[in-house]
């Protein structure tokens, strides 16, 4: 691995070291993977597991029979995975365009250029720039860094960028401090799920737990109003005792 920022590579070492190798994308096909991008939208990967038992029970796991069936249809089928009337609506969208596009060719379709693909998917209905760019890391090996907002709220929390860092420059960071490297923003993504997932959480973060606790900003500012709150508490409940 050619480094280009030591920092950003150690908290990835750190995350590797204490969660070990994720395995993503959990999924059995290109096909899987772009379902799975789509259904994970604003839901647990859980729900998103049983949607996809759910269509592949039902025979519904090509592009001919997705676009064989009526729309509220294949919502039913995928109920787990909650919004299902948009999401049913988002998955007949890219079918169709791979379809229409491409032939229902993934192999052809991951040939075009990144930013040309990137747009593609991006100009369809409900697709953002988290589900465009998981697609294309994961289903088309592309090097484009994965954002979400456990992204955003551990870097923002290890005191590297601003809380309201937008998706575009969240991802330019990484990517200006990282060497170009499929694998390692394949991994790197994954690992950031799992820290925001089991410990980085929104409310109540578990740092105790946590291996990035030497290196997080917010950790020691949580550190030091507790200290001073102590420190305030004994010099308050003194108040009095001398008179
Ligand atoms: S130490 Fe706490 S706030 Fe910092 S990254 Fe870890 S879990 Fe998040």
């Amino acid at each position: 691995m050619t480094t280009r920022d030591d920092k950003i590579i150690d908290i990835y070492r750190l995350l590797l070291g204490h969660f070990g190798p994720q395995g993503w994308w959990p999924a059995e096909s290109t096909l899987e993977i772009i379902l799975g991008a789509i259904l994970t939208q604003a839901v647990a990967w859980k729900n998103v597991e049983k949607a996809l038992e759910s269509l592949k029970t039902n025979h519904k796991i090509s592009i001919p029979a997705i676009l064989n069936t009526p729309q509220d249809e294949l919502a039913e089928l995928i109920k787990p995975a909650l919004y299902h009337r948009q999401k049913a609506k988002k998955v007949i969208i890219m079918m169709d365009f791979i379809d229409k596009n491409y032939h229902g060719d993934f192999e052809l379709m991951f040939q075009e250029p990144m930013l040309k693909l990137r747009q593609e998917l991006l100009a369809l209905w409900g697709i953002g720039e988290e589900t465009a760019d998981s697609i294309l890391l994961y289903a088309g090996n592309y090097p484009v860094f994965v954002v979400d907002t456990y992204t955003c709220r551990i870097f923002s929390r290890l005191g590297l960028v601003s809380e309201k860092i937008s998706y575009g420059k969240m991802q330019g960071y990484l990517m200006e401090r990282l060497p170009e490297e499929v694998p390692l923003y394949n991994e790197y993504h994954a690992l950031l799920v799992a820290l925001g997932a089991n410990y980085c959480r929104k409310t109540t973060p578990l740092c105790s737990q946590c291996p990035l606790i030497l290196i997080c900003n917010y950790y020691e500012i949580m550190q030091e109003y507790t200290e001073r709150s102590r420190t305030n508490d004994i010099l308050g409940s003194g108040k009095g005792m001398h008179v």
